[in-house]
């Protein structure tokens, strides 16, 4: 029997007994997917994606064991005798298992087959600069995921089953009502901070080359110096950065050197930083249970940006890390601080999503959700969309692509299956504007302690309101909860109109 002191009800703990196979056939899989991205030499993808997929229907049935599916039942009916953090458990596994009954099984294996050869066609695509390499496999692939929104089921519109998959209870009419204010906003910004010279559209330093050895070492202390406990954490390298997090006390970050430009790899070291800090943060007595996880996408994205951008973008951080920097990259040293910061808030239209600045980075999702949004409920076809690409971007930035590469085919979540995934990146952006105005009201000098790199109250205040709740609350609620409203534009408006429109001329002076 599961020891613990945050769950009582004897139905619960019975359950989270029955679980703790899941949970650990979750950390092994878990594991091999960071090992595939980290490690594992080219060829072994065949045996890889082979156990992976045994390992899902493994799942799959573990979790509609009688012993849990019954017992959630039982426990739905009086969940008002629970207290939150059983509450959430049993809300996690309704909704897992609503999911795993809606969608059969032949189903979900055709997505897996279908996908994992569409990842394949579409990187050989994406070189080759051919769209119609790529075409039939995305039409099956739209067809697939349409079938899967209709046997999800939704209110209102087939989109709201997909956005559900990534951010629980996010609808369709949220993202209009999102992007309705905040793509006017971001372009009346965009013009003014162009029209002028303080953030700059390129930068020398850019083209700067490093020594990756010395980057590594750089690397590990700003780690440090942002709170980093090596007993609990790795550094590696893969070409994707990302966080795998495989407990409270085992959380993986990765980053890559490409040689130039170092911002590149500062920030998503300091990016995947803010998505392990979460998983690190999550109150240990729930670990190893449906609830011990962040909540969801937009959330975990929200705690990245909000040390990417909010933090490591800002002046303070950067007077504050200036001499470190200039330790291991001599160069940089002849720029002063001033420098630094608008070398990494270069502000451009730029065509590829995962080069885009924080300003405009909205403006890319935003023409990715209503394409996605129109392929979903028919409206338009896998055939029109390199023009309807082009031409989406075209009239949100002034700038068209000269080819597929850097156009329609540049990212890979289409080929993944991954439709309704994209909302959850602004929606992230939106959260973290809403922490740091909340952050900023509550923390008293907090320019000056993110200036000496004093940054623990910030990890407290994360850790006390978001964190360590984990998948306890619905995201939504969570967000009503610990900041006071749900997520709106408002912040992220505040927010851009400070720090574009207003800072410059204090910067100046
Ligand atoms: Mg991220």
């Amino acid at each position: 029997m599961i020891e613990n002191d945050v769950f009582h009800h004897p139905l619960v703990v019975e359950l989270l007994d029955e679980t703790r196979t899941l949970w650990a056939l979750g950390h092994a899989m878990s594991l091999m997917g960071w090992d595939l991205e980290t490690n594992m030499p080219g060829k072994g993808v065949t045996a890889r994606s082979e156990a992976f997929s045994n390992l899902a229907v493994l799942q799959r049935n573990l979790l509609l064991r009688d012993e849990i599916v019954k017992t959630v039942d039982k426990l739905s009916e009086g969940i008002e005798e629970l207290d939150d953090y059983e509450k959430g458990v049993v809300r996690v596994l309704s909704r897992e298992i609503r999911i795993a009954r809606a969608l059969p099984e032949e189903l979900v294996a055709k997505l897996a087959k279908v996908t994992s050869e569409a990842t394949r066609i579409w990187s050989e695509a994406k070189k080759r600069n051919d769209f119609d390499r790529f075409r039939p496999h995305l039409e099956e692939i739209m067809k697939l995921v349409r079938e899967k929104a209709e046997r999800l089921g939704y209110d209102q519109h087939p989109y709201d089953a997909l956005l559900d998959l990534y951010e629980e209870g996010l609808r369709t009419r949220d993202v209009e009502e999102i992007f309705s204010s905040l793509v006017p906003t971001t372009r009346r910004i965009l013009d003014k901070v162009l029209s002028d010279d303080f953030y700059p559209r390129k930068h020398p330093l850019e083209d700067f080359s490093y020594d990756p050895e010395r980057a590594r070492e750089l690397m590990k202390e700003i780690l440090l110096k942002l709170g980093w406990d090596w007993n609990r954490g790795r550094l590696d390298e893969s070409p994707h950065p990302f966080t795998m997090g495989l407990d409270v006390d085992d959380v993986r970050i990765t980053t890559r050197y490409e040689g130039k430009d170092i911002r590149r790899a500062l920030y998503s070291v300091i990016h995947e930083f803010g998505h392990a800090l979460y998983e690190l943060q999550i109150d240990r007595r729930i670990s190893m249970t449906p609830i011990g996880g962040g909540v969801s996408l937009g959330v975990h994205e929200s705690q990245s940006r909000f040390w990417e951008n909010m933090i490591g973008r800002s002046h303070w951080f950067l007077k504050g890390v200036e001499e470190i920097i200039a330790k291991y990259l001599g160069a940089v040293a002849e720029h002063s601080w001033l420098e630094l910061y608008r070398y990494v808030n270069t502000v451009r239209p730029d065509l590829v999503r995962v080069d885009a600045d924080e300003l405009t980075y909205n403006l890319h999702i935003y023409l990715r959700f209503q394409l996605e949004k129109r392929l979903i409920s028919g409206d338009a076809q896998v055939g029109e969309l390199p023009e309807l690409w082009d031409s989406g971007i075209e009239e949100l930035l002034g700038i068209r692509p000269k080819n597929y590469s850097e156009g329609v085919l540049q990212d890979i979540h289409w080929s993944h299956g991954s439709i309704g995934y994209f909302p959850t990146y602004t929606l992230g952006n939106l959260i973290a504007a809403q922490v740091w105005g909340k952050m900023r009201s509550e923390i008293d000098g907090l320019p000056e302690l993110v200036e000496k790199l004093d940054l623990q109250p910030i990890r407290r205040w994360l850790r006390d309101r978001i964190h360590r709740w984990g998948a306890t609350y619905p995201p939504s609620s969570l967000i009503q909860r610990v900041l006071g409203e749900r997520p709106s534009t408002e912040h992220i408006t505040r927010y851009f109109e400070w720090k574009y429109l207003k800072l410059p001329d204090e910067l100046r002076r």
